[in-house]
């Protein structure tokens, strides 16, 4: 791998830029501040530091340089990262080779791939024209079919089991990655639609039927290695560049949505695929963007799950806007009856949460009948208490108490009463400074460790005294440090991130002092005290040694040898 070009496209970045254009960052001090994407917070214990170009989250302990940040946020590989990175800064990576990570997955991504351009190829011929009639009636015209890579499998019962047998697949993998069941092929004459992980690597197929076959609707791969439901929405990988652009990011619920949508120039969207909202699901829609819109069909189940997933994101602190389409349209056929800027009108009137839901509450309520009428007013001031600006409070009992002509007082006493239960049983938030319980001596190596990361001269004073560090991976990152500073002339955190990041147990570690609480710079004087406290250790583990040796000798001569050996060493000590 090219090192010198990494570390010069990231001499040409600032780390503040590239994380603050994805998530919030506050300057405090030296550093900046924001929420971590990389755990379930609303706290904001991420650091990013402009000195350093490095970021530090003291919860979770994820730590690195923008590479790695943009690795982990984006769900891409280092080569894609250094690519995009290279672009801004005007620097060509188009002809630099950096070899790809073999995975253990990669045969059964090979397999989908290939797969792929086999329904693909099925769609394009004469065997897919029935099927190409049925998409071009529904509008999804051959621009749509290549975009959204389209195929078709056939009625055949075992072509495509047969073609991938032939190509080193077994029975019993074919059958373990959801593309054959009982040896034979699992798609069977449906229209056949690729489903990407977030990074954009298909990994399963949701096929539907075209004709009057009275089969399910949908038929979708089932959960395996590399097809993991609850973490992956459709259209994702596309959706990320977009809504950066376009500052939000639209949720529907089915991907026939997502592609009328991408049809009338909407790429900001992702689909649900009719899975109730896992966790790793919100925090990938979190990452997409701050301002979420719910675009969910507009028939029972459409507006009852509106109002699941809103409430569900609510109580996370995450409020959502929403927008209602008339029952029973969807998107994609909202869009086709109403056209382009009918559409865009609509989601650009989106409504807060908590007015769709105040208005939702109204449905089905008689307001002739007074118990009915009194049971809404209290639902809507229950709700109007969750909301957490005064203002907006107020805003809405001001317009109860004038529509239905109660006094204002009233609701006012009544919100009251119920923002002070709250209260109670608000947990404080005390910010959990991880303070784990180390003994002296790893402490000192791991200061040592760190001192070096961020002195020069630390590592020449190391060097010279050999000193020897207890365990494999702290000789692994000493040795690779020397190493880097000996070729590179100096070290800087950042570029040594990118310089390690295949080694896993090495980045592992120093993640973990990163995020420890060790100072930075120092004296020789009290390098020395560290160093001794490294050679107390040493010593007391070759007594210990010695001492189990003794004991399992069962010469009594080399007993006192070992003996006089243990007495040697502890006299050299004092
Ligand atoms: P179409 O317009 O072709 O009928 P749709 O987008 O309206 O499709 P919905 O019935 O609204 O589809 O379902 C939304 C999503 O739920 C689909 O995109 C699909 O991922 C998933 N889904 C629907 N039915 C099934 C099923 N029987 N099995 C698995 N997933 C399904
Ligand atoms: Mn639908």
């Amino acid at each position: 791998m090219n090192n010198d070009l990494a570390n010069t496209i990231r001499s040409k970045v600032d780390i503040v830029d590239i994380i603050g254009e994805r998530i919030p960052l506050t300057a405090r001090g030296k550093n900046f501040f924001g929420v971590c994407p990389f755990h379930d917070d609303s706290n904001p214990s991420m650091s990013v530091s402009r000195e350093k170009q490095i970021y530090t989250c003291f919860s979770c302990h994820a730590t690195g340089n923008v590479y790695t940040f943009l690795m982990n946020y984006e769900h891409i590989e280092f080569r894609e990262a250094l690519k995009y990175l290279g672009e801004r800064v005007g620097i060509d990576t188009g002809n630099i080779h950096i070899a790809k990570k073999v995975t253990k997955y990669d045969k059964l991504y090979e397999a989908y791939n290939f797969s792929l351009k086999y329904f693909q190829n099925n769609l394009n011929s004469n065997v897919g024209k029935i099927a190409k009639a049925y998409l071009l009636d529904r509008k999804i015209d051959d621009s749509l079919i290549k975009e959204f890579e389209i195929g078709l499998s056939l009625e055949s019962r075992d072509d495509l089991t047969k073609l991938l047998t032939n190509k080193e697949y077994d029975l019993v993998t074919l059958n373990r990655i959801g593309l054959s069941s009982d040896n034979h092929d699992i798609y069977n004459d449906r229209i056949m639609f690729p489903l990407y992980d977030v990074s954009g690597k298909v990994v399963g197929f949701s096929g539907r039927i075209y004709k009057d076959s009275g089969q399910n609707k949908y038929l979708n791969t089932k959960e395996t290695d590399i097809f993991k439901k609850g973490e992956l929405l459709y259209h994702y990988h596309i959706a990320k560049e977009e809504c950066r652009i376009k500052k939000s990011v639209i949720v529907m619920e089915g991907f026939m949505d997502v592609i009328r949508a991408s049809s009338i120039g909407i790429k900001n969207t992702i689909a649900l695929m009719g899975t109730a909202l896992t966790k790793e699901q919100i925090n990938l829609i979190k990452r997409l963007s701050n301002n979420i819109i719910l675009c969910l069909d507009g028939d029972d189940p459409g507006q009852h799950a509106t109002l699941n997933i809103g409430n569900m994101l609510f109580d996370l602190g995450i409020e959502v806007k929403v927008v209602k389409l008339p029952n029973p349209d969807d998107p994609d056929s909202f869009i086709l009856k109403n056209g382009k800027d009918r559409f865009i009108g609509l989601i650009d009137s989106a409504i807060n949460f908590s007015d769709y839901k105040m208005q939702s509450l109204r449905e089905n309520v008689d307001f002739r009948s007074d118990e009915e009428k009194a049971n809404y007013i209290n639902r809507v001031v229950e709700e109007t208490s969750k909301l957490d600006d005064p203002i907006r409070r107020e805003v809405v009992l001001k317009r109860l108490a004038k529509e239905f002509d109660i006094g204002y007082n009233t609701l006012e006493m009544r919100i009251n009463s119920l923002l002070k239960d709250e209260k109670k049983h608000e947990a404080i938030f005390i910010p959990k400074k991880v303070v784990e319980k180390k003994d002296k001596y790893s402490k000192a190596f791991e200061q040592i460790i760190y001192l070096m990361l961020n002195n020069d001269w630390v590592i020449t004073q190391v060097e010279r005294e050999h000193l020897i560090f207890p365990t494999e991976v702290m000789r692994q990152i000493t040795s690779e440090i020397i190493y880097y500073y000996k070729k590179y002339g100096n070290i800087n955190v950042a570029d040594f991130y990118t310089y390690v990041q295949e080694k896993e147990n090495i980045l592992t570690f120093l993640n973990k002092i990163l995020a420890g609480n060790y100072i930075e710079t120092t004296s020789k004087d009290e390098l020395f005290l560290y160093f001794k406290v490294v050679r107390e250790y040493s010593l007391t583990q070759e007594i210990k040694r010695l001492t189990n040796l003794m004991k399992k000798e069962v010469d009594p001569l080399e007993q006192a040898k070992i003996g006089e050996k243990i007495r040697k060493l502890r006299l050299g000590d004092s």
